[in-house]
């Protein structure tokens, strides 16, 4: 057997879902882990930032970062992990694309400490605390603003089918060629290209399991989304909500073009469509609003703020 491929996994702010679903490869990892040499994994084994730190430049082959970089210690272990990695891959749709926790960029960074510190009853003394703690950003900014990745495995999580045919394309020496299709083309349901006359809420009557749920009035988004899930979701009875983020070229602001989607399918009054898509926000942007023109924004407000502080 050719000798071991050295790996880094590194984790930045997110709920470990992304490694939990590579755990999840279960059986299938017999056959991987003998071939991985683990140089840096916080949460599987006693590493400290220090061994990979100290690691030679470009001396891991492939690193994977989970999550978005929302305290300073998220930035330096995303821009250390970039210096030691030949391969950096932007795993899971936080690392991607900012993920669900880029929508508290609606708020300012004191609501955020009132909501997780201050008014939190569980929380001791309602202070925010001074030690243990690191430097929280005022907003979190995509990945792709710190370092630059090699490859985007989007997914909240990625499949485990994915993450195994991902890893075993490297470390064949492959290059990692996935598919560009949408849901959609994964999606069992029939289409007959009936405009959308009301859009109807998740729990409201019951979904013909044959027919498109677009089409019968629940938003699915599986047109507008990356269909490396091959459509699970859809094809379980449950409509897409776009965990996949766009497909190729994936930067794109998915929510526009989720928005834009939906208007060809829905021929109804935009004020009615306001009133009847009830959370615009965290229906066509729950997974990308970090890399969407509206997070540009807010990320540029934010720095004319902090440069009219220091000035
Ligand atoms: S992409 Fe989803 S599963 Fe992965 S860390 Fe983020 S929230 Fe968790
Ligand atoms: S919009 Fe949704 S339900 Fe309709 S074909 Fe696409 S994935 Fe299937
Ligand atoms: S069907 Fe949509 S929401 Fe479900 S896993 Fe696939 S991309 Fe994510």
């Amino acid at each position: 057997m050719s000798d071991p491929v050295p790996v880094a996994m590194g984790q930045g702010s997110s709920c470990w879902g992304c490694f939990q679903s590579l755990i999840d490869i279960h059986l299938g990892l017999a056959d991987i882990l003998p071939k991985l040499e683990i140089k840096y994994w916080q949460a599987v084994a006693d590493f400290k930032l220090h061994h990979l730190e100290n690691y030679e430049d470009k001396s891991i082959v492939v690193g994977f970062y989970e999550g978005m970089a929302r305290t300073e210690e998220d930035i330096h272990l995303l821009k250390v992990m970039r210096e030691k990695c030949q391969i950096l891959i932007a795993f899971g749709s936080c690392s991607c694309f900012g993920g669900i926790p880029t929508l508290a960029n609606q708020s300012d960074i004191e609501e955020c400490y009132d909501v997780k510190f201050r008014e939190n009853k569980t929380f001791k003394d309602g202070k925010v605390p001074s030690e243990n703690l690191p430097r929280i950003e005022p907003v979190v900014r995509p990945n792709s603003e710190y370092v630059d990745f090699d490859i985007y495995l989007p997914g909240c999580p990625p499949t485990s089918k994915l993450i195994a045919t991902a890893i075993n394309a490297l470390l064949a020496g492959e290059t990692l060629d996935l598919p560009p299709h949408t849901v959609c083309h994964y999606c069992s349901r029939e289409k007959k290209e009936t405009p959308i006359t009301e859009i109807l809420r998740p729990f409201t009557g019951k979904a013909d399991p044959e027919r498109c749920l677009l089409e019968q009035g629940y938003i699915c988004l599986g047109s507008s989304t990356w269909g490396l899930c091959e459509g699970q979701c859809v094809n379980k009875g449950v409509t897409c909500r776009g965990c996949f983020g766009p497909p190729p070229p994936i930067m794109s602001d998915y929510g526009a073009a989720a928005m834009s989607m939906l208007g060809t399918y829905a021929p109804i009054e935009p004020d009615k469509l306001v009133e009847q898509v009830k959370d615009p926000l965290g229906t066509f942007y729950r997974f990308t609003y970090g890399t969407s023109h509206l997070n540009r924004m807010r990320v540029r407000r934010e720095d004319m703020k902090q440069a009219q502080e220091e000035a």
